[in-house]
């Protein structure tokens, strides 16, 4: 039985296609989400069928999560980023209690009941900071790609403190850092401190407790991890490809 999961992301589109007799995944891959998003779906489906040579009588179950899930129509149900995070993670590492997740424009935190099953939530989606977002925004006024923000932090040799948390006002402090000839190194540890700091905060109002978990592209950045791990005072498994949780998830529930 194959089952199909799409995550259709503010940043990013993933697909898996999971085999639920040997439990495994069959293919996983991600495009950049389209100004068209029906575009990004279709590539992705085209690719992953051709490449395993599968019909669409192939699929059993198509289920779409993300903000573009209800953009695609052969979907077969739609569900939340919450429920389809808790059900990749449960199968990827079903120990862990919460999960953190950072996608382009959100951020989630989510705790789970010892069967894997989501016990609570919080979600931010009303501001950058604590999200993507306030990394795009660095990176493009640092002139470098958000993959090369971790390994620059890295050498950061001060910790200092942005006094704005709002990503609007933080881009002219951090203008302004950078005309006061502050290391890029030490500008984009300051950020990566302030997200950490939003995300702890965001979960004060859950009783979240370890294994935590991050997922999202956002997990890619180890020296964010570590500033998260560092504010929560515990360590952070993160799952060797962490934007495809989601996708992973749809595709697991779609047998039911
Ligand atoms: P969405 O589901 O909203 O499309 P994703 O979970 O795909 O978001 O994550 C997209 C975000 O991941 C981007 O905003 C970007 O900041 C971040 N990102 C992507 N690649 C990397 C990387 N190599 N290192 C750090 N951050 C990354």
């Amino acid at each position: 039985m194959i089952t199909l999961g799409i995550d259709v992301g503010s940043r990013n589109t993933k697909l898996i296609l999971f085999d639920h007799a040997k439990q495994s995944i069959l293919f996983q891959d991600w495009i950049a989400t389209n100004i068209d998003p029906t575009k990004s779906i279709e590539e992705l489906y085209d690719k992953a069928v051709n490449s395993l040579r599968l019909s669409d009588l192939d699929i059993c179950a198509k289920v779409a999560t993300g903000y573009g899930r209800k953009i695609w129509p052969h979907a077969d149900r739609v569900i939340s980023e919450i429920s389809a995070h808790a059900a990749g993670i449960a199968w990827l590492k079903p120990e862990a209690r919460t999960i953190i997740d950072i996608g382009g424009q959100d951020s989630k935190v989510i705790v789970l009941d010892d069967q894997g099953k989501v016990f609570d939530f919080a979600m931010n989606d009303k501001c950058a900071a604590g999200t993507g977002r306030f990394l795009e925004m660095t990176a493009m006024r640092l002139g470098i790609e958000v993959s090369q923000l971790s390994d620059l932090a890295a050498d950061a040799d001060s910790e200092i403190k942005l006094n704005n948390t709002c990503v609007v006002f933080a881009e002219t402090e951090i203008i302004s850092l950078m005309s006061s000839k502050v290391s890029a190194a030490n500008i984009v540890r300051a950020v990566h401190l302030s997200i950490a700091k939003r995300i702890f905060s965001q979960m004060s109002a859950l009783s979240h407790q370890a294994p935590y978990t991050f997922t999202g592209g956002v997990a890619q950045n180890q020296d964010l991890a570590n500033c998260i791990s560092i504010e929560l005072g515990a360590g952070l498994w993160i799952p060797p490809e962490p934007e495809i949780t989601a996708a992973l998830g749809a595709a697991i529930l779609a047998k039911q």
